[in-house]
C-alpha cells in the first residue's frame, strides 16, 4: 500500500471513495453513480467499486483506461504511471469485505486509524436490505458513509441521531451516515469530508 499512501500523503491523490450499491426507482438508473464518479475523479479522488455501482461504471466506460481524460491532473498521472483506469472493480456488493481489508492494509502501512484515512463510503442509489447491511459494515469499520436515498428511519429521532448524529455510531466507531438527496451536494459533501480528513492529518 506504500505507493498509494505516498500519493495520498503528497496530495497527488486527494483520497478515495468506496462506492457500492444498487439502482433505486427513486433515482434515474445509474445517474447518481455516474455523475458522482465523474465529479470525484475530476477532483483527483480514486474510486473503488463493487456491486451494481461497478456495473454502472463499466457501462459508462469509466473502467476503461481512456477514462483518465476525465480525471484531474494528479489522478491522471497515477493512471498513466500504473496503467490503470481511475475507477476500479472489487467484486460483487458483498465483496465489500475486500475493500475493508484494503482499508485495513492502508491503515497499517500509513500509521493512520481507518477513520482518519481520507476515504469515505457511498451508496447513492441504495435499495436492498443487503445494501443496508453493507453500509452498516462500512460505518462499523470506521468509514463515514454517504447515502443518496433516505434510510427508513426518519420516524424515530433517536435512531436518526444514532445513525447520523454525533452521539451514536460517530462516538462509538468514529463514523456515521450522511444523507443527501441532491446528488451535486452529496458529491460536494464527500469532497469536503475528504479534505477535512486531510487537514486533520496535516497533509
Ligand atoms: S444488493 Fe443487489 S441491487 Fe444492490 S448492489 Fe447488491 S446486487 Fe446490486
Amino acid at each position: 500500500m506504500k505507493p498509494l499512501v505516498d500519493c495520498v500523503r503528497s496530495g497527488v491523490l486527494r483520497g478515495a471513495v468506496a462506492m457500492v450499491g444498487c439502482n433505486n426507482p427513486k433515482v434515474r438508473p445509474d445517474y447518481a453513480h455516474i455523475e458522482l464518479m465523474k465529479k470525484l475523479i475530476k477532483h483527483d479522488i480514486i474510486l473503488v467499486l463493487s456491486g451494481c455501482s461497478a456495473q454502472a461504471a463499466a457501462k459508462a466506460g469509466l473502467m476503461d483506461k481512456e477514462a483518465k481524460s476525465l480525471c484531474g491532473e494528479g489522478l491522471k498521472r497515477v493512471c498513466e504511471l500504473v496503467d490503470i483506469p481511475p475507477v476500479l472493480h472489487m467484486g460483487s456488493c458483498v465483496d465489500i469485505s475486500r475493500m475493508m481489508i484494503l482499508a485495513s492494509d492502508i491503515a497499517k502501512d500509513s500509521g493512520w486509524n481507518i477513520s482518519q484515512i481520507p476515504l469515505v463510503g457511498c451508496a447513492p442509489e441504495w435499495m436492498s436490505e443487503k445494501a443496508v447491511s453493507i453500509g452498516n459494515y462500512v460505518v462499523a469499520t470506521g468509514i463515514d458513509t454517504y447515502l443518496g436515498v433516505d434510510p427508513y428511519t426518519k420516524g424515530s429521532t433517536e435512531v436518526t441521531e444514532l445513525l447520523q448524529g454525533e452521539t451514536g455510531t460517530k462516538k462509538w466507531v468514529e463514523a456515521n451516515f450522511t444523507v443527501e438527496l441532491d446528488i451535486e451536494k452529496l458529491g460536494d459533501k464527500m469532497i469536503q469530508a475528504i479534505e477535512d480528513k486531510r487537514k486533520a492529518l496535516g497533509i
